[in-house]
């Protein structure tokens, strides 16, 4: 039986992405005694009973399950930032950054709109240069003169991935300039990428380019810490990660350990500063469950 990806799901109907194209799919067979419900993004092997129409006969075990929005098998999380019009925040990348690393998919950062930088580069390749060295990618771009999409689209490439970022940001002219036939508005609000987090339409996954797919609502749209532990910030900043290896404590959480590795390193000036002072507040966030930002 052949096997495909669900694009998009609406009144009862799957929309598979298979090899022949899309086939309108009803569910059926053995995942209703499992009790699970079909997830945009799942993997899915299908019964064909003409080229346009089938059943789901089985749904694969995912590797992952976003919530908001409801879609499995992410692989990427695109996070917009630009870079001015909202002004660059290091404190809200790192919170994407924790969210993102918690979920356990990869993170691309994107900082785009750097068409309208007066001075250049100077202070944002600094911190690309930070967080290079924490061992993320960074690409710079602008959906006005088409700076840096060349260097988007491979990252899109056989993935399924979600645009995460403030409103404004250019998220919907970042797809829009990838996919010019998308039209999606852009404004900041009241279009599918950048609506609030209390809407309930459906997700759908466009394609975009030869087979990427991506998602036409944004992620990561709550920014609360609500399910981390503190022992488990530490493995949501990997470069502390690895370096607190060394730290004398197993769960060092590097606040007043003695002989704390990471400590150590923001001394030497190995690591950030500021991304440490992140790390506390969030800390403290988490200890307190109440936001802060
Ligand atoms: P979203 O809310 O993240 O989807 O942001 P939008 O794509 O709607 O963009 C918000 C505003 O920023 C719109 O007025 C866009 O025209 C503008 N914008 C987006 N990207 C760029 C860019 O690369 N350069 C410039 N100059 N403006 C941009
Ligand atoms: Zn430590």
């Amino acid at each position: 039986m052949p096997q495909g990806k669900i694009i998009k799901a609406l009144s009862g109907f799957y929309y598979v992405l298979g090899e022949e194209g899309i086939v309108q799919c009803r569910g059926r067979g053995v995942f209703r005694k499992n009790k699970v419900t079909p997830l945009v993004g799942d993997e899915v092997v299908y019964q064909a009973e003409n080229k346009t129409d089938g059943y789901i006969m089985e749904v694969k075990e995912r590797k992952n399950e976003l919530v908001r929005p409801p879609i499995a098998n992410v692989d990427q999380a695109i996070l917009v930032f630009s870079a001015v019009e909202p002004e660059f925040s290091t404190a809200l990348l790192d919170r994407f950054l924790v969210l993102v690393e918690y979920n356990q998919i990869r993170p691309l950062i994107c900082i785009t709109k750097v068409d309208l930088l007066q001075d250049g580069l100077t202070k944002l390749e600094q911190y690309a240069e930070d967080y290079r060295n924490a061992g993320y990618e960074v690409i710079f771009t602008s959906s006005e003169t088409a700076v840096g999409l060349k260097e988007l689209s491979p990252y899109i490439e056989g993935k399924i991935s979600v645009f995460a970022g403030q409103s404004g940001v250019g998220k919907s002219s970042l797809l829009n300039a990838l996919k010019p036939e998308l039209e999606l508005k852009t404004s900041g609000i009241s279009h599918h990428l950048g609506r609030g987090k209390h809407t309930t339409r459906h997700v759908e996954l466009i394609k975009i380019g030869n087979n990427g797919l991506v998602a036409d609502t944004p992620g990561f749209s709550s920014l609360e810490f609500t399910e981390i532990e503190p022992a488990e910030l530490n493995y949501c900043f990997p470069d502390f990660a690895r370096i607190s290896e060394d730290c004398k404590f197993r769960e060092c959480l590097h606040v007043s350990e003695p002989k704390c590795a990471v400590k150590a390193a923001i001394g030497a000036g190995e690591l950030p500063e500021y991304r440490y002072q992140h790390y506390k507040d969030f800390l403290q966030e988490i200890k307190d469950r109440k936001p802060r930002y």
